[in-house]
């Protein structure tokens, strides 16, 4: 397919950063388009990052699977694994040296320390804590506020402890401090550090960072102006405004999507097979049918 990518005439740069650990969902497509729109209107460059930490999960297939599944949809990118770019490599499991640099910093400027809680706090931290907005059980996907076993009483600014592997490593947010933003879609959006969120990961035992380390890393280094995403992100957001500040960083602008849900109400996740676009491309459903308001019903 031809693949020709709006001009750039400004210094917007927004992304899409799928992870590819299943097929791409209706809702999916609909925030990624939604940023494809915002980058072309603002004249500025899209960049595909694919957010491939959790090696476990992530397959090529779906890594091959998500650019043709966006390219069929009509969305287009100056810079992404498949074209390269200035801001490359655009694989996450191929930037480990710049995440090591950001942890580095966070351990010298005290932000950060070494946690030994077990595996179970675990789960959710490579992957985006995308919360579960679509039903009664809120924050149920979200990196649960962390008890703070193992948070000294002070700040401790340590340049000589590296270790990177056994153990995990949390962000100390500034607790009951406000973090306030402007969403571009929501408008004010608050939440209480150590409240709605707690001391997060940074770094996993594993010794892969996580995915808000990894994202600020990127999205800083990767010059990104606007993130757009789902709405499911917002305390993440809250999370990555504290490592911004932390690092020095400036923040980019804020768009999170409405989520689309099902006809249950629950948030589309990647087991939801009947709703990839690999299945309703297969169905013979077009772009446009999967763009338009109406929800396609799940078979
Ligand atoms: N890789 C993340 C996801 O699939 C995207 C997170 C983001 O846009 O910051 O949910």
């Amino acid at each position: 397919m031809a693949s020709i990518t709006h001009p750039v005439t400004s210094d917007y740069r927004g992304r899409i950063a799928p992870s590819p650990t299943g097929y791409l969902h209706v809702g999916h497509a609909r925030t990624f388009w939604t940023a494809y729109e915002r980058a072309r209107a603002a004249g500025g460059a899209m960049v595909f990052r694919m957010e491939d930490l959790d090696a476990q999960r992530s397959r090529d297939e779906f890594a091959e699977a998500a650019m043709e599944d966006l390219r069929w949809l009509g969305i287009r990118w100056q810079e992404g694994p498949d074209v390269g770019g200035r801001c490359g490599p655009y694989y996450q499991s191929r930037r480990r040296m710049i995440y090591i640099d950001v942890w580095r910093r966070l351990l010298r400027g005290g932000f950060i320390y070494p946690c030994k809680c077990s595996r179970r706090d675990l789960a959710a931290a490579t992957s985006a804590p995308h919360e579960d907005l679509g039903s009664n059980a809120e924050m149920l996907d979200d990196e649960p506020v962390y008890p703070g076993t193992c948070r000294p009483a002070e700040y401790v600014a340590t340049t000589g402890v590296e270790i990177l592997e056994g153990i995990n490593w949390r962000f100390r947010v500034p607790d009951g401090e406000l973090i306030s933003f402007w969403d571009q879609y929501l408008g004010r959006v608050n939440y209480v550090a150590g409240r709605d969120f707690g001391d997060f990961l940074v770094w996993r035992r594993d010794g892969v960072p996580s995915y808000q380390l990894a994202c600020v890393a990127d999205d800083a280094a990767m010059r990104i102006t606007e993130v757009v995403r789902g709405a499911d992100l917002l305390k993440s957001t809250a999370r990555q405004i504290l490592l911004n500040r932390a690092l020095g960083f400036e923040d980019p602008k804020w768009y999170h999507c409405p989520l689309v849900v099902d006809h249950n109400g629950q948030r589309l996740a990647k087991r939801h097979d009947s709703l990839s676009l690999r299945t309703l491309r297969q169905q013979g459903l077009t772009p446009m049918n999967i763009l338009a308001a109406e929800m396609p019903r799940a078979v």
